[in-house]
């Protein structure tokens, strides 16, 4: 029988990659995690936790404002950016600690390094160290897409800069019509800067329900983002404020920064998969079965590598499933399903199970219960924005099929919502929960009359 260096070798420590090292070496195993930047991933090092905590700083606005219709006086609040982005990193500098202390503590070898395959059942580190495990986890996530085509595309920043920016810019261009875009569209345009979002749909937000993507254009729109729709970045070149954007409608757009979170690839590029016999997608994406596993055995993949649901809860839940099947005994298969997601912009879009228009296709008949109102503390603070919320029900069953919101803590609710639904709630259900008063929320329970489209 082959000795092997470790049973189990990750590549990537990020949210995936360090659950299931984690998980495997509470089983018993010998693991090994590689991580080549810092541990915690994208998440928790440029992706969900610096993104969240942009996205508080950038409420603070609207606290200010709205706290003169309740009474305060408030002196006109000034922002220091370096200042945020200093407290921001040394929570990330302790969160990365933590990471790493909860793998070596379950008694993990971490390596910092590059690691890249090097034969079905090896790696090779960096310094050109070559280790062997019976396993090999491949959990090295994503990085932000690069459009090559657009000439002076090196001028642009992604969001990976955008963390890291030593002044607010004045201004910012940002092109993509994903959650990325819009959440630091948001960010922006709170903290002060003027913001430009270029899409080249007609909509944002593609894949979420109609009326969150009209909505909350809306609201941004009103909070001062410019969008430019239909329409695409054909070249960057310096300008008298920065970068000066040429649109492919012959217009330009002149701005202190351009953002490009026009989406995110996986990381499979130089990564010795050639080596290993390992099949790929055609975005680079590398293919698993339901229970992570490659077309080769003892290869395994999670989490954004893999391109099935780009979310952090699903790379830990593939990461752990992963470990359980392969360590525990306890073969789990992990459903992408009724996943709820957030988008934080201001106000915020919580969403769970189906948009209408799929609905309406896979299901035939459906109903739509639907109400947009202004919050209880919009009034006194004078502020006309409006919350969204709507159900959508199977016509037959009355089966809770989508949940989506748009409004304050639409995330904290439509987690909650997502629980009934994996329950199998049907509006009914919903209808017999008492209300609980006074809140938002209580709106998804008191939802009487089905939404009709205007004829
Ligand atoms: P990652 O967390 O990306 O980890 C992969 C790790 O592998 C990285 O640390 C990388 O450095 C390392 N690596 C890569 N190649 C190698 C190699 N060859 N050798 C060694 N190490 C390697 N998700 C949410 O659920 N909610 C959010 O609000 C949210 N916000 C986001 C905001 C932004 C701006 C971004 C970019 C992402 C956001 N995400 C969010 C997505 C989330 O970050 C990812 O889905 C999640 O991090 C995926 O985990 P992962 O383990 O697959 O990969």
């Amino acid at each position: 029988m082959t000795a092997f260096d470790y049973d189990l070798f990750v590549i990537g420590g990020g949210s995936g990659g360090v659950r299931a090292a984690r998980v495997a070496a509470g089983y018993g195993a010998k693991v090994a995690i590689a991580e080549e930047y810092r541990f915690g991933g994208t998440c928790v090092i440029r992706g969900c936790v610096p993104k969240k905590l942009l996205v508080y700083a950038s409420r603070f606005r609207d606290d200010f404002e709205d706290a003169r219709g309740f009474g305060w006086t408030v002196p006109e609040p000034t922002f220091d950016w370096p200042a945020l982005i200093e407290a921001k990193d040394k929570e990330i500098a302790r969160l990365e600690a933590l990471y790493r202390q909860a793998l070596t503590s379950n008694g993990v070898t971490t390596l910092a390094s590059r690691a890249v395959l090097d034969g079905p059942d090896s790696v090779r580190l960096s310094d050109g160290t070559r280790i062997t495990a019976r396993n090999i986890l491949i959990a090295t996530g994503g990085s932000p897409q690069i459009d090559r085509t657009i000439g002076g595309h090196t001028l642009a920043i992604s969001s990976n800069e955008a963390f890291h920016l030593p002044v607010l810019p004045k201004s910012i261009l940002i092109a993509g019509g994903g959650y990325i875009a819009m959440e630091f569209a948001s960010i922006f345009a709170g903290l002060g800067s003027k913001v430009s979002l270029i899409y080249r749909g007609e909509k944002v937000l593609r894949g979420f329900d109609d009326d969150l993507r009209d909505d909350v254009t809306l609201a941004l729109e009103k909070r001062g983002v410019e969008f430019i729709l239909s329409d695409r970045i054909a070249a960057l070149e310096r300008g008298d404020t920065g970068v000066r954007t040429r649109l492919h409608s012959g217009s330009t757009v002149e701005s202190v920064q351009v953002m490009l979170a026009i989406g995110r690839i996986p990381n499979t590029n130089g990564l010795g998969l050639e080596t290993t016999g390992v099949e790929m997608g055609e975005r680079g994406q590398i293919k698993v079965d339901e229970f992570s596993r490659t077309n080769v055995p003892g290869i395994f993949a999670v989490g954004d590598v893999t391109d099935r649901v780009n979310l952090t809860p699903v790379a830990i839940r593939e990461g752990h499933a992963f470990a359980d099947s392969v360590f525990g005994g306890k073969p789990v298969r992990v459903h992408h399903y009724l996943i709820p997601s957030a988008v934080f912009t201001t106000p915020e879009i919580g969403s769970v199970g189906l948009p209408e228009v799929t609905a309406r296709e896979t299901h035939g008949s459906i109903d739509v219960y639907k109400t947009r109102f202004r919050p209880m503390r919009n009034v006194l603070a004078g502020r006309h924005e409006r919350t969204m919320m709507k159900l959508i029900a199977d016509g037959a069953t009355g089966r809770i099929l989508g949940c989506h919101v748009l409004g304050p803590d639409a995330a904290e609710i439509v987690q909650m919502a997502a629980i009934a639904m994996r329950m199998g709630a049907t509006k009914a259900d919903f209808d017999a929960t008492m209300a609980l008063h006074p809140s938002a929320a209580e709106e998804l329970v008191t939802l009487r009359d089905k939404w009709t489209a205007p004829v």
